[in-house]
């Protein structure tokens, strides 16, 4: 399409984009080039989770801005230390490196725990991975992902990621052998389409790594930083993990993503790892800024409440319209629907006039919900009225 005197076909195809333009975004609202608005619940893909353009963020980047962007990771900067702080001070671990996206804190995390296992299990290397899991698209984290028709794209795979099956601790206790270092999985996997880890299922794999001297590194790039109603997903079930990686959310829309661990997993020397932009302090003033927010009181009690609401009324939906339910974790939620006809929806919804509604459809049949984490409650009853009429029709 044109957009004034410019032509999209300068950009490579990398997907199907409707022939708009966002130009400006607040709160859970979204305004394209020809003026018309969209409630969203998609938020950049549980990115945003305070929002478009929340105040916190656009105060922390313009002070930042006129105060310091990039020094170089090889030297200390203020918001990067305040934020490696309040990361290991609210949760288990005792360590932070920050990168830049959720695919290469993952490939920190494999980094790491290959590493650990050349220091402390003879050379093991192999990370036991799901089915229909995804951490990410480089070349190791699309290896390690459970996503089908992935093993074929871009050939050969990154080797050492044999898959188990979600929720099924028998499958992974099959694959456990002297070159496994560790397992790794999504406390809900996302992209494969909301479906919650059982609590039951993240304490037997904590017992298990345990059991076998094998590391647990939990994917929070999509769970953490409150969106399921808890700072980190892995907390509702009352574990300790080694590893974890977030992404998404930690940086409110900016990139920004981080790799923690347990002290005693923390091997890497000088020259190990690195980057040209991890830790700048543009990134991490504006993690320190939504992490004080999320921590900030009632606001998590708030998220759960919003979670139980939204619940509810998608509950209420699936029953009214004859489907076949919901689930999911905090404000990750899916409906799950009695057909294939999620990416039809999410056409339509965006179609809606005078106001389009923006949803996803990770898989054919089911939508998912990802909303700002402090989306209103009249948000969530407008986004269930549009979809409403939607499946009416
Ligand atoms: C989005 C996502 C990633 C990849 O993050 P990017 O920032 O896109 O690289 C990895 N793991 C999970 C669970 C995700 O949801």
């Amino acid at each position: 399409m044109l957009y004034g005197e410019h032509s999209t076909d300068a950009l490579m195809h990398i997907t199907q984009r409707p022939e708009l333009v966002f130009e400006r975004g607040e709160g859970s609202w979204l305004h394209d080039h020809q003026g018309k608005s969209y409630l969203d619940f998609v938020q950049g893909w549980a990115v945003n989770c305070l929002g478009h353009c929340p105040p916190e963020i656009v105060g922390a980047l313009t002070a930042q801005a006129g105060k310091l962007i990039n020094p170089s990771p090889a030297f200390y900067n203020a918001p990067m230390i305040e934020l490696a702080d309040l990361l290991c001070a609210n949760s288990c671990f005792d360590r932070v490196f920050f990168a830049n996206t959720g695919a290469e804190a993952n490939e920190g995390a494999i980094k790491l725990a290959r590493k650990w296992g050349q220091l402390h299990r003879q050379g093991a290397y192999e990370i036991v991975t799901f089915d229909h899991s995804f951490h990410g698209r480089t070349l190791a984290t699309m290896s390690a992902s459970g996503k089908a028709g992935w093993d074929r794209l871009f050939a050969p795979q990154v080797e050492g990621f044999p898959k188990a099956i979600y929720n099924d601790i028998g499958s992974v206790e099959a694959l456990i052998g002297p070159n496994t270092v560790a397992v790794m999985l999504e406390p809900v996997q996302g992209e494969g389409g909301v479906i919650p880890a059982e609590v039951e299922f993240l304490r037997a794999l904590r017992r298990l790594t345990e059991a076998r001297g094998i590391l647990l590194i939990v994917d929070e790039v999509q769970t953490g930083v409150g969106r399921t109603g808890k700072l980190f997903a892995y907390q509702h079930a009352g574990i300790e993990p080694d590893i974890m990686t977030l992404g998404k959310g930690i940086g409110g829309g900016v990139p920004l993503a981080a790799l923690l661990a347990r002290e005693a997993v923390c091997c890497f020397v000088p020259g190990d790892q690195g980057g040209t932009y991890n830790g700048n302090p543009l990134m991490t003033a504006v993690g320190v800024a939504v992490l004080r927010r999320i921590l900030a009181p009632g606001f998590l009690d708030e998220v759960e409440r919003l979670a139980a609401y939204l619940s509810e009324r998608l509950r209420e939906l699936a029953a009214r319209h004859h489907l076949v339910g919901e689930r999911g974790s905090g404000l990750l939620r899916a409906l799950i629907l009695d057909d294939e006809r999620g990416p039809e929806l999410v056409r339509r919804a965006l179609q809606l006039a005078p106001q389009g509604l923006l949803l996803n459809s990770p898989r054919p049949n089911l939508l998912r919900f990802m909303p700002a984490l402090n989306v209103s409650l009249a948000e969530i009853d407008l986004m269930i009225a549009h979809l409403d009429a939607l499946l009416a029709r």
